[in-house]
């Protein structure tokens, strides 16, 4: 095995690469990427990047120097077009057409489009890579109010980081609570007091009927009334972007199914991160993740195999968003709870404790990094943790794992 080709140079596709080499492989790895620039992190779009003075050089996952180092080609703003399975070659945008002994996709996910009227006006932005936030920077430099559409992590980030530069700030969730689809209940709450003690507005249960504006957006229309703006993040969410995989017949079902070990329905073909569904013993059937856990430790995964030293994927998932002074931290998967536990400092710090009848599920925490660590460790040992327990007054974490 000569020639691999990683489809997607974002964090899990890079990873390969990098995990590759630590590991002693010697053969060819080329990166195809369809952005203009190198590998970099996505998390800070849309947190500490959005302040004026953060330069791009701040989110390289690697120096320039490090790619022609470690014999990696990347192979940017050249998307890959077609995938031709009997004869393992990948035809680029450019005509370029690339063998590979073993194929990995890791092409990410794209933002769901707001399928109403008005949606592409001026002043209308999404946010996925670093070209969409020094548009929204800019824009948030000369708005006065920004009007964010969807109350997930990305949506409610935004939000915090405008209301950082001073801007008035309204948040439009369709939902009955903040972050409905990845926390529990009393976490939604928490951040929902939490952002409009920063001076957020926001609504929940929220229907958006139009985004109206002639040149430019001037605000938009909701079932209940109208809310001006002159700037509107859209924020509803990803899907992924498995069209490649889909055309060539790859098993696809919300994603590009993958086994264990990341490997597609063809042997030769991998696929991690954003695009990639598979079965978790975290969660109940299969699931499709969208952090930079699950992208790195993928993709390490699929190096083990590449490197004849297969482990399946196994990681305990965990997320993390700041929001403000707020940095929320997820260990396990907590969707699907019928009880949490909540041990709250009062004191602006948060750790809830989610259950599936007896079977602990996970960990939320708020400003309470050493909980989210030893949650992380519970998880990943197995360990049982019982409801009364955590219900006492006296119960710690930490010293319950020491
Ligand atoms: P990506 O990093 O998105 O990389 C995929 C790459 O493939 C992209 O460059 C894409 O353009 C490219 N591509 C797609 N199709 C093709 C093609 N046909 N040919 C060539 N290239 C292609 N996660 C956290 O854990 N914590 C956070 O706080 C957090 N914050 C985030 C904030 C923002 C604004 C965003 C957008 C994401 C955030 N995430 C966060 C999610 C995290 O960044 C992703 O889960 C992670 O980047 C997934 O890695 P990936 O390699 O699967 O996809």
């Amino acid at each position: 095995m000569e020639r691999v080709v990683i489809v997607g140079a974002g964090q899990a596709g890079l990873q390969v690469a990098v995990s590759l080499r630590q590991g002693g492989f010697a053969g060819s790895i080329t990166l195809v990427g369809d952005e203009d620039r190198l590998p970099y992190q996505r998390p800070p779009l849309s947190k500490a990047y959005l302040q004026e003075d953060f330069g791009f050089e701040r989110l390289a996952l690697r120096p320039d120097a490090f790619f022609a180092d470690q014999r990696i080609e990347v192979l940017a703003n050249d998307p890959a077009v077609r995938l031709d399975r009997p004869t393992q070659r990948v035809s680029l945008r450019s005509g370029r057409a690339l063998p590979y002994d073993r194929l990995a996709l890791a092409t990410g996910a794209r933002n769901r489009r707001l399928a109403v009227d008005g949606a592409d006006l001026a002043g209308v932005h999404m946010l996925r890579g670093a070209a969409d936030a020094e548009v929204l920077r800019t824009e948030l430099g000369r708005a006065e109010r920004l009007l964010v559409i969807g109350g997930g992590f990305i949506g409610l980030e935004v939000a915090a980081s405008a209301r950082g530069r001073g801007l008035a700030v309204t948040v439009l969730e369709a939902g009955p609570r903040l972050m409905g689809r990845v926390v529990s209940p009393p976490v939604s709450d928490f951040f929902l007091a939490a952002h409009r003690a920063m001076g957020t507005t926001v609504l929940l249960d929220q229907r958006v009927l139009r985004l109206t504006g002639t040149a430019r957006v001037e605000g938009v229309e909701t079932a209940a009334g109208f809310h001006a703006a002159d700037l509107v993040l859209v924020a509803v969410g990803v899907e992924p972007r498995d069209e490649l995989a889909q055309a060539a017949g790859l098993d696809c079902a919300g994603g590009i199914r993958v086994d264990r070990f990341m490997v597609t329905s063809d042997p030769a073909i991998f696929a991690i991160g954003d695009c990639a569904v598979f079965e978790s013993r975290h969660a109940r059937g299969p699931v499709r993740l969208e952090s930079v856990q699950n992208a790195v430790d993928q993709a390490k995964c699929v190096a083990s195999v590449l490197l004849g030293e297969a482990r399946p994927y196994d990681s305990v998932p965990w997320f993390w968003s700041d929001q403000g002074g707020l940095k929320l931290q997820i260990a396990g998967l907590t969707a699907g709870a019928d009880h949490v536990h909540v041990a709250d400092g009062g004191d602006g710090r948060l750790v809830a404790y989610s259950f599936r009848g007896d079977d602990f599920l996970g960990i939320e925490t708020v400003n309470r990094p050493g909980e989210h660590m030893a949650g992380r460790r519970l998880l990943a040992a197995d360990f049982r943790l019982a409801r009364d327990e955590v219900a006492r007054h006296d119960f710690d974490l930490k010293t319950h794992l020491a």
